[in-house]
Parts: C-alpha cells; sequence; structure tokens
C-alpha cells in the first residue's frame, strides 16, 4: 500500500486525482492521509468526491472513507472497463478534473470510452474548456491516443449546469520530445459573457489590448445566450506551430474587469517572452501522459508546486523522479524515463 501525505508538496486536491489515475493504472493500492491538508478548508469537497466515484466506476475500485470532508482515503483498484460514462459533479465543480482524474486509465484500454461530463465547465482554479480542447488534448493526441471533447452547453462557476462528451480512442502512449514551441501561428483575445452586461467584456478587451502587442482584430467578444450565465471569462490564446497556451481570467463579483484583463495580459506575456513549450498548467497536466509514456522531455517557465508535487506523486507509484534542469534559456527542462 502506497501512503501519501496529503498535506505535503501542493497538498491539494490535484494529489488526489494524480494518485487515482495512476492507481487505476499500475494496479497498486493508496492510502492518503491529511487529504488537502494545506486548503484553508482541508478534507474532500463534492468534486473531488465525484471524481473519485468516476475513478471507481471506470476502474471496479474501492475506496475507503468516500466522503465530503474526509480527510483519509484508501484506494483498491480493481480492472478498467472502458465504455460509455455519465458523471456529474452535483455543484458547479469543475467537469475538466474530472476528466483528468479517468483520461490517463481509459486512454490505455483496450477499447474505446465515450464520457459526459456535467457541472462546470468554465471555474477558478480549473482547466477551462479551450484550455484542455486546445492546449492539453493536442499534445496527448501527439504522444498517439486521439481524445476529442465537445462543449455542449457552458457551465459557469458558481451556477454549472454545463456538460461536455469526450470521446477517447485509445493508443499506446509514445514519448514526444516537446522542447520546441514552433513558430507562432495565431492569437486570440476573446470575452466571453453570458447574462452580464457587455460592457464588462468591452472593458476587458480594452484593458487586455494595454497589456499585450496583439492587432486589434485579434480581440472579440462572444456574447453567449443569457440562459448560459452569468459568466465570464477572458481567454487570451497564443498558438504556436506544436503547441498552444491560453491564459484565463474569470470573471468574478468584486474583481474589477480590468483587474483581471491585466494579470491575464501580463501572463501571457511572460509566456511569449520565455522559449518554453508549457505554460505552468499544461506542465503540471502534462506530467502524467509523459510519465506513462515511458520517456520523452518538455519544457516549461518556472515549474509550479503543482508540478513538482505531481513528480512526488509519480515517483511514489514508479520509483522513477522525472528530472528538472534549468536551460540557459531560463526555461526548465523536464525529463521522463
Ligand atoms: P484545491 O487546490 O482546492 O484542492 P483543486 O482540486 O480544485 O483544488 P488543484 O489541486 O489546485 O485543484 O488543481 C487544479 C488543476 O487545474 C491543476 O491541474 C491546474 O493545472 C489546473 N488549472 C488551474 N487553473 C487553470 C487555468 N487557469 N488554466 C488551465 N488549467 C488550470
Amino acid at each position: 500500500m502506497i501512503i501519501i501525505d496529503g498535506s505535503e508538496g501542493e497538498g491539494g486536491g490535484q494529489i488526489v486525482r494524480n494518485a487515482c489515475a495512476l492507481s487505476l493504472v499500475t494496479g497498486l493500492p493508496f492510502r492518503i492521509t491529511n487529504v488537502r491538508g494545506k486548503r484553508a478548508k482541508p478534507g474532500l469537497m463534492r468534486q473531488h468526491v465525484t471524481a473519485i466515484e468516476a475513478a471507481c466506476a471506470i476502474g471496479n475500485a474501492r475506496c475507503e472513507g468516500l466522503a465530503v470532508g474526509s480527510g483519509e482515503i484508501a484506494f483498491t483498484p480493481g480492472t478498467v472497463v472502458p465504455g460509455d460514462y455519465r458523471f456529474a459533479v452535483g455543484t458547479a465543480g469543475s467537469t475538466g478534473l474530472v476528466l483528468q482524474t479517468v483520461l490517463m486509465p481509459l486512454v490505455l484500454a483496450a477499447a474505446p470510452s465515450r464520457l459526459v461530463l456535467e457541472g462546470g465547465t468554465h471555474n477558478m482554479l480549473a482547466p477551462p474548456f479551450e484550455f484542455i480542447a486546445e492546449c492539453f488534448l493536442p499534445v496527448l493526441g501527439r504522444m498517439g491516443p486521439r481524445v476529442t471533447a465537445r462543449l455542449v452547453r457552458h457551465g459557469f462557476y458558481p451556477r454549472g449546469g454545463g456538460r461536455i462528451e469526450v470521446d477517447i480512442a485509445p493508443a499506446p502512449l509514445v514519448p514526444i520530445n516537446a522542447d520546441d514551441r514552433g513558430a507562432l501561428v495565431a492569437r486570440s483575445g476573446i470575452a466571453m459573457i453570458a447574462g452580464l452586461p457587455h460592457e464588462i467584456a468591452d472593458r476587458e478587451i480594452a484593458a487586455a489590448r494595454k497589456g499585450l502587442d496583439w492587432p486589434g482584430d485579434a480581440f472579440a467578444v462572444h456574447a453567449l445566450p443569457e440562459s448560459s450565465g452569468p459568466g465570464n471569462i477572458l481567454l487570451l490564446t497564443a498558438a504556436f506551430a506544436n503547441v498552444s497556451e491560453i491564459v484565463s481570467g474569470f470573471g468574478k463579483l468584486g474583481v474589477p474587469a480590468e483587474q483581471l484583463a491585466f494579470k491575464a495580459a501580463a501572463r501571457m506575456a511572460g509566456y511569449l517572452e520565455s522559449s518554453a513549450f508549457a505554460g505552468p498548467y499544461l506542465a503540471d497536466q502534462l506530467m502524467l501522459p509523459f510519465v506513462l509514456a515511458g520517456g520523452g522531455s518538455f519544457t516549461t517557465v518556472k515549474p509550479s508546486q503543482h508540478c513538482l508535487t505531481a513528480a512526488d506523486i509519480v515517483a511514489a507509484f514508479t520509483g522513477r523522479r522525472p528530472e528538472f534542469t534549468r536551460l540557459a534559456s531560463g526555461a526548465h527542462r523536464i525529463s521522463f524515463g
């Protein structure tokens, strides 16, 4: 039994999701004590419970201590059965984070799967749908598996009610070297707005334009039907030949439109200045596929705490630790295998 102290490293929900995924792939059981020990409100939240339930459903696994607020869980994996599954996060909890939990086991299964995930599609502190579809899945596709995701209905935090559908064509994961992002091919700044004054989106675009030296026609407002709202997110996308980066600013009450747009623009400018392949979020999300491919490497900006903690969890399950090297350019290379 692998024992993990959930208060170590990043100390949040990602430890739980990564452990479930690795357990289903390796067949190794685990126990996590001090679940989400570094959070103000430790223990499992609704969305983590749904993610673990999803892991149990696809992997015929058992989990002791599975309840909202639980500080300790023991997970015993079974056999992964590909197929059609529907998982609903009861709240606006992120559909993307449920996907993170079950994707690798299903990608490595013997037959295709189809997932319907209901809940939040655009949440703070979670990958927005566009990030999954345009940043993460294309890199995974280069490693072999074909995974396509469709946004059927937006679900903005806190209301939720969104729906995504994911088709998974499994394939062995092939190591790739993703050191170079390639040439810039497109950039866009989209302010999405639903059931809120249009003026909020206009102010976000105006502020983002001040922070980024991008042509005016790169920016646009996407007004969604009122029934999708209330919701607002600014998505700044830089598409390179080999990878795309999306920086998002999530609109919420009390945060001025200009403030979130300036912050997002500054983060995008930072990524553009570096030569790295993966931005900070993509980096932690690529850890599992690269580990399971058993080789390859990618470059990233300064590795985040999420990334370093993912490396610890990977080491606990596989006995192998990805290697982090600082390059002369200031970027970092993470090598596997
Ligand atoms: P908690 O931290 O409260 O335990 P959690 O389980 O929701 O919460 P984290 O452990 O922080 O979440 O993990 C969040 C995941 O979402 C990480 O994989 C991170 O890369 C991803 N993520 C967060 N914000 C963004 C963003 N703006 N764009 C893309 N991915 C994001």
